[in-house]
């Protein structure tokens, strides 16, 4: 970290310096849904949707990894969500970054950031990415074919590799990504020789358990075979291992505290004779989810008896592209600042059972169904928390709706308010 307290490296981050930051009494009235209700009063004709990224957040779960996670080094996953303040505010508090591609390499490199502090956590790269990665001097990747182990040698030869293994447990994730990628235990003696014959270090082992893991003791399995690999390449005579990447798959929330204690165990467990492993993670989730809320207006309405079905300014398209992809089920609150201005919160007011579709004229496009609100009218607005995790980072223009122009507010709340 920069020097100071984290908040103030923060606050000095580039994509966070020179733009205004609101602060935020958390879990008080004057939390972020005051902080929209301001937004939208300030600004009337602002009817797009926006975001708003809580800082402190960001700081506390920080904080939080660094206290059960003591040992292990994260490095921020970008394509959960690549906002630039976001990104900023993960380097100044001193998180390496996982990205898969050229153009995030770019995205990270951009901030300042050496290229050291860069794992390229895809298994499957274009040749012209690996040049790239060479050129600019990332020189930590994974690989799970020995078509992959070709193009390295022939592009960046001095890279250093981690091999990733297809985790034996997906624990119920929510997007298991074990069907795409890793080894299987019968490859990896292979694929460990070819790397050696071909003259690539390989410097340890990365896996992923699956993104949104409900079961956390897969962790402890993964960790175990990740040990039967270090021995493998030990008894195959290559260089020692000195490198473990956890990969992703943590929810802030109990899941954390519960993943973290199986990996402590594990890592005691199986690593504890290996004083110089340097332990890293990927996590993607753990970090963005809780961090951002969108703030969508209503553009429309239709009553049909009890049922009341309204249209939002963002959609399937756009940042709710999350319920297919991610698996995701999101949580609208009712913001009537238009038409109740007194009560905007809508305390005490009768639910209807509601529909909300997105805006593209695609019935697919509907966000919720059978949800308890309050009566709403146009522009008025619905609230989304917990929408930082695989959102504007996998939306799309669809029908003229322009995720990428999606505009983020910069918050930070205080928990202890000393500030
Ligand atoms: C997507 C991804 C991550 C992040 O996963 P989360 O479940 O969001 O923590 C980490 N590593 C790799 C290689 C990924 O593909």
């Amino acid at each position: 970290m920069a020097g100071g307290s984290p908040i103030q490296a923060v606050l000095r981050a580039r994509g966070v310096k020179g733009k205004k930051v609101s602060n935020l009494k958390r879990g008080s009235k004057e939390g972020v849904t005051s902080l929209i209700q301001s937004i939208i009063t300030k600004k009337q004709e602002v009817k797009d949707p926006f975001y708003i990224l809580d800082l402190g957040v960001v700081v506390d779960l920080f904080k939080k990894w660094s206290h059960h996670l003591e040992k292990v080094q994260p490095f921020y996953a970008i394509k959960c969500n690549p906002e630039p303040a976001f990104l900023g505010a993960m380097a100044a508090l001193g998180s390496g970054f996982d990205c898969a591609s050229r153009g995030e390499i770019e995205s990270v490199l951009a901030l300042g950031v050496s290229p050291d502090r860069i794992i390229y956590a895809n298994p499957c790269k274009a040749e012209s990415h690996i040049k790239y990665a060479a050129n600019v001097g990332v020189n930590l990747t994974t690989f799970d074919s020995r078509e992959e182990i070709d193009k390295i040698r022939r592009w960046h030869p001095q890279c250093e590799l981690l091999i990733r293994l297809k985790a034996p447990d997906d624990g119920a994730a929510r997007c298991p990504l074990g069907p795409k990628y890793g080894a299987l235990p019968e490859e990896v003696v292979p694929l460990l020789q070819a790397a050696n014959d071909a003259r690539l270090a390989v410097v340890g082992v990365s896996f992923h358990v699956g993104s949104g893991v409900m079961r956390s003791q897969v962790f402890h399995g993964a960790i175990a075979a990740a040990k039967a690999v270090f021995n493998a390449a030990g008894q195959l005579g290559m260089p020692h291992m000195h490198i473990l990447n956890i990969g992703g798959g943590f929810t802030a929330g109990a899941q954390f505290d519960e993943a973290s204690g199986f990996i402590n165990s594990a890592l005691l467990q199986y690593f504890a004779d290996e004083p110089s492993l340097k332990v890293i993670a990927e996590p993607g989730r753990f970090f963005a989810e809780t961090a951002f809320t969108l703030a969508t207006n209503i553009i429309g309405k239709r009553v049909r008896e009890e049922l009341r079905e309204y249209w939002i300014n963002d959609g399937i398209y756009g940042s709710m592209n999350c319920i297919l992809y991610d698996h995701a089920s999101v949580n609208a609150l009712p913001l009537a600042c238009s038409s109740d201005s007194d009560n905007p919160t809508c305390q005490g007011k009768k639910r209807y059972p509601s529909t909300v579709f997105g805006p593209t004229c695609d019935a697919l496009d509907t966000v919720l169904t059978g949800h308890q609100l309050p009566e709403l009218h146009v522009n008025d607005w619905l609230v989304f928390p917990n929408m930082g995790a695989y959102t504007a980072s996998a939306g799309s223009n669809f029908n003229g709706f322009a995720t990428s122009a999606i505009c983020t507010y910069l918050a930070y709340s205080n928990p202890f308010q000393h500030e």
